[in-house]
């Protein structure tokens, strides 16, 4: 049986920098879709171009298209014994189609850890997030500062702050995470494989709290 994690919390909950930290610990590839996206429209293909219209608005790009793109990467051999999702699937519609191409490969979404996070602190995290160029990377000037000003720890390359990560955009993401995500907490809490994580706490004790979490069955 594969085992699927999926990371569920709004914009700015530290999502993609959990996964970062626990992935290799879990030996599970960290699959993110706002990555892939944005590994699309560097390479300027068909889907990068469709997807930047939604980005930069700050909505969801339609659940088609996202399905076909994380069903397509989710059958690629390293994907074989499962993942850590981060940022898929944000909608009921995504959710069900996980679980049923999950089930066409005796796959299952065994935990899903929620990072609570309030709305003042997601704001001030977005504010300050700077993003990798090369690898997704993530740092926060004041919270996770980079070694170097500007420049990526891991790979050397440049820093910039994402165009979505501006005031008005990040309003509108958190809005658009309230109607059209939260609704997977009680989806999958119904599947009784939710456990809340308090993500308020500094980086190094949400990744602790998040391993306790995931030690148990995921019955909470
Ligand atoms: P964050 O990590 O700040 O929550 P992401 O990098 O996950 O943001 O996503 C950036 C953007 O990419 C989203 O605002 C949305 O436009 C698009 N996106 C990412 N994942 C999905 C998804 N599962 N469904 C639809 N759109 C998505
Ligand atoms: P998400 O993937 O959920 O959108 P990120 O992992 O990109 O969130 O984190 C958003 C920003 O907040 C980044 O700048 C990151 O360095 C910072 N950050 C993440 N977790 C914490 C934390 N626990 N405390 C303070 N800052 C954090």
């Amino acid at each position: 049986m594969t085992r699927f994690i999926v990371l569920l919390g709004p914009p700015g909950a530290g999502k993609g920098t959990q996964a970062e930290a626990i992935s290799a610990r879990l030996h599970l590839p960290h699959i993110s879709s706002g990555d892939i996206f944005r590994e699309h429209l560097k390479n300027q293909t068909e889907l990068g171009k469709l997807a930047a219209g939604f980005i930069n608005k700050g909505e969801l790009v339609p659940d088609d298209v996202t399905i076909a793109m994380i069903r397509e990467r989710l059958s690629r051999p390293d994907c074989h014994a499962g993942a850590l999702l981060d940022g898929f699937p944000r909608t009921p519609t995504q959710a069900e189609a996980l679980t049923t191409f999950l089930s066409e490969i005796n796959g299952q979404v065994k935990h899903v850890p929620y990072i609570c996070v309030p709305e003042d602190v997601l704001i001030e995290r977005l504010a300050g997030r700077w993003t990798c160029r090369e690898s997704g990377h993530v740092f926060h000037q004041k919270y996770n500062p980079p070694k170097q000003q500007g420049i990526c720890d891991f790979d050397g390359s440049i820093l910039y702050q994402r165009e979505d990560d501006k005031a008005e955009t990040v309003k509108r993401r958190i809005h658009v995470y309230m109607e059209q995500t939260q609704p997977l907490i009680a989806y999958y809490r119904d599947h009784g494989v939710l456990r809340e994580v308090d993500g308020k706490k500094t980086i190094e004790q949400v990744t602790k709290d998040l391993l306790l979490a995931l030690q148990g069955n995921g019955k909470s």
